[in-house]
């Protein structure tokens, strides 16, 4: 079992009213095997809303949207939904859409809103990887899958 972001299961929750669709992620919702979150709606923002990027300043973390507004609260407040809804269904795995402020893991955009992209995570992936959970992609999932299914613990 999953969690999985809403947006990639054709949920439009994106920050521009749309989703991330895809077919790989929907035939896990069809076995029963997600559990589908929004962490941006789950931190009480609204969609459609402004997009956002993390950004470091003074060495701390915020997480601020094209308008020049602070939404770091909503963004961890949407996380911590996701963590204590992992753990009471003690799912320790999650795929979440790739460079998302709150689900991207590895690859994130730079805070300039320029389409650069640094190394990263969004807030929830973040915390998700701090408390134990393997966060993979959409794009890397399957191999992921592959790689523990063929190894010895299986
Ligand atoms: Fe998708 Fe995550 Fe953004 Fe929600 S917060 S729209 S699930 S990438």
């Amino acid at each position: 079992m999953y969690l999985v972001s809403a947006c990639l299961a054709g949920i439009n929750c994106k920050y521009d009213g749309e989703n991330n669709y895809n077919e790989d992620i929907m035939e896990l919702v069809k076995k029963g095997e997600a559990i589908l979150i929004c962490p941006e709606q789950l931190g009480g923002l609204a969609t459609p809303r402004f997009p956002s990027e993390v950004s470091m300043q003074n060495g701390e973390r915020k997480v601020i949207n094209n308008h020049g507004e602070d939404v770091t609260k909503n963004y961890e407040r949407g996380a911590q939904e996701a963590l204590e809804l992992g753990k009471r269904l003690n799912i320790k795995k999650a795929i979440l859409k790739a460079k998302s402020p709150s689900c991207g893991c590895g690859l994130i955009y730079d805070g300039t809103f320029s389409k650069k992209k640094i190394e990263g995570n969004g807030v929830t992936a973040q915390l998700l990887l701090d408390n134990g959970f393997e966060v993979f992609n959409e794009e890397n999932f399957k191999k992921g899958i592959i790689k523990k299914n063929s190894s010895s613990h299986y």
